[in-house]
C-alpha cells in the first residue's frame, strides 16, 4: 500500500503513533497486539518475533509482528525489562456490536518506573521512579521519588549533586527523569551510582505544567521549595501522561530529609553490601540476614530503613522500644507473625484499584488482607503493656476497615479468577439478581438437555447431539447416516464432512433465552464488581493507613525475632561523641563463613579522644571483617534494630564513609586507582567529627609509594581536620608509627598465633601494632616451595635490618627507596653474566602489577637461574 492512502485502522495506528513516539505501540487487532514498522523490527529482536507483513505480495509495505493478547504481559515484561516503554492501544468497543471501524485508544503507557503489575514488580522492593531538578547553578537540587504501585510520592531537597547521587543510589530507582537543560555531567554521574536504571531525559516544565501535574496536591505543594514542586512535577506529569485515562492512586506528597538520615555513601553501601553482596550472593547480604518480615510492604519498609537509618535519637529510640515490646512478649510476636502470614500486599492491590486495573483476585487477596490486619490489631490490643499505644501508634479504636472487610468477605467467592471475564466471582447469595440470572441459565441448560432427550425419543435419532459453539450457537447435528429421520421442520444450518447442523424453533427460542441470561448475568457481574471496586476506592485512604502500621508491626517484630534468635542487643543510641561495642560480631559472617565459630571483638572510639584506630595484622586476619562489622553494627543501630553484639554505645553517626583498595581487578589497572582516588575525596570532602570512616586497604602487595603516601595524608587528615572516627586497616606497616604522633590515634592489630612457622589466626583485635613476619607464614600457609619461604624469611631479615630508623620511618618514602636500593641478588659466586640476565629481568618486571605469590615465585625463579 503507497503511502498516504493508509486504511482506516493503520490511520489508527499512525495517530496513536504520533501521540506516543518514543513507546513500541502495542496496537490491538482482535486477538492479537500487532506492532509495525520500527516496532515491529524492534520486538522481532528483543522478544524474537517473527517479522510478517499486512500484505504479503507488497514487499514494501511496513514489517509487522503479533503477540496474542492474553501472552502480551510476559513480553511487556520483556521489553521493560530491556528498558523500553509500551503504550497499549485498546480496541475501545466489542467489534460485534460497532458498525464499521472500531475505535482505539492508547488507556496506558508502561514504562520501568511505572510499573503496577505484580508480575514485573519485586514484592520486597519499591519501584521508584524518579524525577531530579538541578536549576542552572546546581544550587538548588531536588528529587522527587514515586512508586505508582504503592502511590507514595517523596520529595527532597538535597545540598548539591554528590548528596542527590546518595540518594539516588539509595532509592535505586528503575527509571530517572532528568531535565534536558540538566548538563550531560550529571548523566555520566548517575550512572555511576545508578546501574540498571533507564535514564530519560524530559522537557522542560512550564508552569501551565506544574498546575496540571499537581492537580490535587495543591496543599502538599505549597509546603515545597521551587525546585522540589519542579521535581515533583516531572514525576507527576510523565505518570499523568502515561495514564492518560485514570487519576493517578498519589493522594499526597511526602517530604523526607535527607539531612534526617545517616548518610551511606554509594561505595559504603556496596563495601558493606548492605543490600546488595559482591559475589551477587543474595544471602550474604545485611538486608538477607535480618529480614524476617512476612508481608511486602513490611520488606520494603525494612529494606527503606536499612538504606537510610535514622539520626534522631528520640526517633531511634521509638523504633527500638517496638523491637523491645516483641522480644519481651514473645508469644504474642509469634502469634501476631502467624497472622501476618495472612497479609498481601494491600498496598499495590489499593493502587491498582484506583488505577482501575484491580483484579477480582486482587478484591480477594485484599479481603484476606483485611481480616488477618484485624486479627493483628486485636491481638495487639489484648497486649497488656503501656508501651503499646506509643511504640506501635496502636490506636484503642483502631480502624480496620472493618466495612468494606465484610462486604469483600459477603460478595466474593473463596478464589475468584485473575480476570473478570472468566466469571464465577460472587458468592450465590450475594444478590438477588444476579441468583435470578444464574437459576434462569441454569434451568436453560436443564432444557437443552431435556430437549435433546425428547427429540433423540421423537426422532429415533440416537445420535443427535445438541451442541454449541461460539460462532454459530446452539445446533443439533446429525450424522450421515441418520439424515433420513430428521423432521421436516428442522432447518438446516451447515453441512459438516460426516453430516449435517440443524436447528428448529424451540431450540432457537430456548438459546435466545439463555443466551440473554448469559448477556444478563456477566454484566450484573460486571456492574457489582465496579460496585465492589467503587467501594475499595471511597476506603483507599483507610486502608493505606491500616498497610502503614501492618508494615511497621510487621519490621518491629521481625527485627526482634531475629534479635532473639541470634542474641541481639539493645544499642544505647545517644548524642554522645563515642562508639563502643562490647563483643561485636559481623552480622552476615557469623552466620555464613564462620558459622558457629566467630570470634566476637570489642571497639572504643571517640572523636574527642582516641577517634583513631590503625589496624595491622597479616591477610585472612579478620581486618576487613572487623571494620565492616562497626560499620554494620552502627547502621542497625540506628535503623532501630538490635545489634550482634553483648552490649553497644553508639554516639549517633551522621555519614558512614569507606575505601576499599582494590583486591583484584588488576585488568582495569589505572581506572582502579581513579575509583579509589575518588572515593577518597569524597571522604575529605564530606566526613565531619560525627562520620564514622572506614578505610580498608586490602594489600595487594604492589607497595607503591603513592598508595602509602596518600593513606598517611588521609589518615592525617582525618584526624587532625576532621576529627572522625577512623577504622583504618592497612598493610603498609609504616601507618603505626602515627601512633606515635598523634594521641588520638591507637594501633591496634588482629593477632595469629605463629609457632615453627605455623599460622593459627585467632581474630582477636589486640592492642599494638602486628609484628611484620606474618606474611611469610602467610605464604608457607598458602603452599609455597620451602626454598622460596626460606629464601623470603632471610630476605626479609635483610630488611629489617636496613637502617629504616626512627626518622627515615616518619617520611614514609624514604625507607621504601632503601629497599629498592638493595642488591638483592648480588651473590659473590655467582658469573657476571647470568648475574646481568636477573638484573634485566628485574628490571623489566612491573612492580606495580605484580600480586605477591608471583613475586615470590618469580623470586624462586631467578634464584634457580642464579645456582
Ligand atoms: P583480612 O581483612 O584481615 O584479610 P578478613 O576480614 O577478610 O581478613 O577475614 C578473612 C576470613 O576470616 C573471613 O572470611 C572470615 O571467614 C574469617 N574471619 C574474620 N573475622 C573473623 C572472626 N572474628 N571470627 C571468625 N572468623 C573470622
Amino acid at each position: 500500500m503507497a503511502k498516504g492512502k493508509l486504511t482506516p485502522v493503520m490511520q489508527q495506528h499512525a495517530a496513536a503513533k504520533q501521540a506516543y513516539p518514543d513507546a513500541v505501540l502495542f496496537f490491538r487487532l482482535g486477538d492479537f497486539y500487532e506492532m509495525f514498522g520500527d516496532d515491529a523490527v524492534l520486538c522481532a529482536r528483543v522478544l524474537d518475533l517473527t517479522l510478517t507483513s499486512r500484505n504479503k505480495d507488497n514487499p514494501d509495505e511496513s514489517p509487522m509482528a503479533g503477540v496474542p493478547h492474553h501472552a502480551a504481559h510476559a513480553y511487556i515484561g520483556r521489553l521493560l525489562h530491556a528498558g523500553y516503554q509500551v503504550a497499549i492501544c485498546e480496541q475501545m468497543a466489542d467489534p460485534k456490536l460497532v458498525k464499521g471501524i472500531v475505535p482505539r485508544e492508547v488507556v496506558r503507557v508502561v514504562t520501568p518506573g511505572l510499573v503496577t503489575a505484580d508480575e514485573h514488580l519485586k514484592a520486597r522492593e519499591n519501584n521508584w521512579l524518579a524525577g531530579v531538578d538541578i536549576s542552572g547553578d546546581a544550587r538548588q537540587v531536588a528529587i522527587a521519588l514515586l512508586d505508582i504501585s504503592t502511590a507514595e510520592l517523596r520529595v527532597a531537597a538535597v545540598i548539591d549533586v554528590a548528596a542527590l547521587l546518595v540518594t539516588l543510589a539509595q532509592a535505586a530507582p528503575r527509571e530517572v527523569l532528568l531535565g534536558s537543560e540538566d548538563p550531560a555531567l550529571y548523566q555520566a554521574a548517575l550512572e555511576s551510582v545508578v546501574r540498571k536504571t533507564v535514564l530519560r531525559e524530559d522537557p522542560a516544565l512550564l508552569v501551565e505544567d506544574e498546575a496540571l501535574a499537581l492537580r490535587g496536591l495543591e496543599n502538599d505543594a505549597k509546603l515545597l521549595s521551587a525546585a522540589e514542586r519542579r521535581a515533583a512535577c516531572r514525576v507527576l506529569r510523565f505518570a499523568r501522561a502515561c495514564n492518560p485515562r485514570e487519576e493517578l492512586p498519589v493522594r499526597a506528597i511526602g517530604r523526607f530529609e535527607p539531612s534526617a538520615t545517616l548518610v551511606i555513601d554509594p561505595s559504603a553501601q556496596r563495601h558493606l553490601e548492605l543490600v546488595e553482596s559482591n559475589s551477587g550472593d543474595r544471602k550474604a547480604t545485611l538486608l538477607s540476614v535480618i529480614d524476617e518480615t512476612l508481608t511486602p510492604a513490611g520488606a520494603r519498609l525494612l529494606r527503606s530503613r536499612l538504606l537510610a537509618p535514622l539520626t534522631d535519637v528520640p526517633s531511634i529510640r521509638r523504633r527500638q522500644d517496638g523491637v523491645e515490646l516483641f522480644r519481651v512478649h514473645a508469644g504474642v510476636r509469634e502469634q501476631l507473625r502467624s497472622a501476618l502470614r495472612g497479609v498481601n500486599d494491600m498496598e499495590r492491590v489499593v493502587s491498582r484499584v484506583l488505577l482501575r486495573e484491580a483484579s477480582p483476585k486482587d478484591l480477594a487477596a485484599l479481603r484476606d488482607s483485611l481480616q488477618a490486619s484485624a486479627q493483628a490489631v486485636r491481638l495487639l490490643s489484648s497486649l497488656d503493656d503501656p508501651a503499646v499505644e506509643e511504640s506501635l501508634a496502636l490506636s484503642p479504636d483502631e480502624d480496620i476497615v472493618q466495612d468494606v472487610e465484610a462486604e469483600l468477605a459477603a460478595a466474593l467467592v473463596e478464589r475468584p479468577p485473575a480476570l473478570a471475564k472468566e466469571g464465577a466471582i460472587f458468592q450465590d447469595s450475594y444478590d438477588p439478581q444476579l441468583s435470578e440470572y444464574e437459576t434462569t441459565r441454569k434451568n436453560g441448560a436443564e432444557l437443552v438437555v431435556a430437549l435433546e432427550t425428547r427429540l433423540k425419543d421423537k426422532t429415533g435419532i440416537s445420535t443427535l447431539k445438541v451442541r454449541y459453539t461460539r460462532v454459530f450457537g446452539w445446533y443439533l447435528e446429525v450424522t450421515k447416516s441418520a439424515l433420513k429421520k430428521v423432521p421436516k421442520d428442522w432447518r438446516r444450518k451447515q453441512t459438516i464432512a460426516n453430516g449435517e447442523r440443524y436447528t428448529l424453533d424451540e431450540l432457537d427460542e430456548l438459546a435466545e433465552k439463555i443466551s440473554l441470561a448469559e448477556d444478563l448475568y456477566r454484566s450484573r457481574e460486571l456492574e457489582l464488581l465496579r460496585t465492589l471496586n467503587e467501594t475499595v476506592r471511597g476506603a483507599a485512604q483507610r486502608v493505606r493507613a491500616l498497610t502503614a502500621k501492618v508494615a511497621a508491626w510487621d519490621v518491629a517484630a521481625a527485627l526482634a525475632a531475629v534479635a532473639h534468635r541470634f542474641d541481639y542487643a539493645r544499642p544505647e543510641v545517644h548524642d554522645g561523641t563515642a562508639l563502643r561495642i562490647r563483643d561485636g560480631r559481623h552480622p552476615v559472617v557469623e552466620r555464613l563463613a564462620a558459622a558457629g565459630r566467630f570470634v566476637p571483638n570489642d571497639v572504643s572510639i571517640d572523636s574527642e579522644t582516641e577517634r583513631m584506630w590503625i589496624i595491622t595484622g597479616p591477610n585472612m586476619a579478620g581486618k576487613s571483617t572487623f571494620l565492616r562489622q562497626v560499620a554494620l553494627i552502627t547502621i542497625l543501630a540506628q535503623m532501630g534494630s538490635f545489634v550482634p553484639a553483648s552490649s553497644a554505645s553508639i554516639g549517633v553517626v551522621d555519614r558512614v564513609l569507606s575505601r576499599v583498595g582494590a583486591s583484584d581487578d588488576l585488568a582495569r589497572g589505572e581506572s582502579t586507582f581513579m575509583v579509589e582516588m575518588r572515593e577518597t575525596a569524597q571522604i575529605l570532602r564530606y566526613a565531619t567529627a560525627r562520620s564514622l570512616v572506614i578505610l580498608d586497604e586490602i594489600g595487594r602487595g604492589t607497595s607503591t609509594f603513592d598508595g602509602l603516601a596518600i593513606a598517611w595524608a588521609v589518615a592525617e587528615h582525618l584526624d587532625t581536620a576532621l576529627r572522625s572516627r577512623a577504622l583504618f586497616a592497612t598493610h603498609y606497616h609504616e601507618l603505626t608509627q602515627m601512633a606515635a604522633e598523634s594521641e588520638h590515634v591507637r594501633n591496634m592489630s588482629v593477632s595469629a598465633k605463629e609457632r615453627d612457622g605455623e599460622i593459627a589466626f585467632l581474630h582477636r583485635l589486640i592492642d599494638g601494632a602486628a609484628s611484620r613476619s606474618y606474611g611469610v607464614a602467610v605464604a608457607k600457609l598458602a603452599g609455597l616451595p620451602e626454598s622460596v619461604l626460606a629464601r623470603a624469611a632471610a630476605l626479609l631479615l635483610a630488611f629489617e635490618e636496613q637502617p629504616t630508623g626512627g626518622e627515615t620511618v616518619r617520611v614514609p618514602l624514604k625507607p621504601r627507596k632503601n629497599l629498592n636500593q638493595l642488591d638483592l641478588f648480588a651473590a659473590p659466586s655467582v658469573p657476571e653474566s647470568r648475574d646481568q640476565e636477573v638484573l634485566a629481568t628485574l628490571r623489566a618486571v612491573n612492580v606495580e602489577r605484580l600480586a605477591p605469590l608471583d613475586a615470590l615465585q618469580l623470586m624462586a625463579q631467578l634464584k634457580k637461574r642464579l645456582s
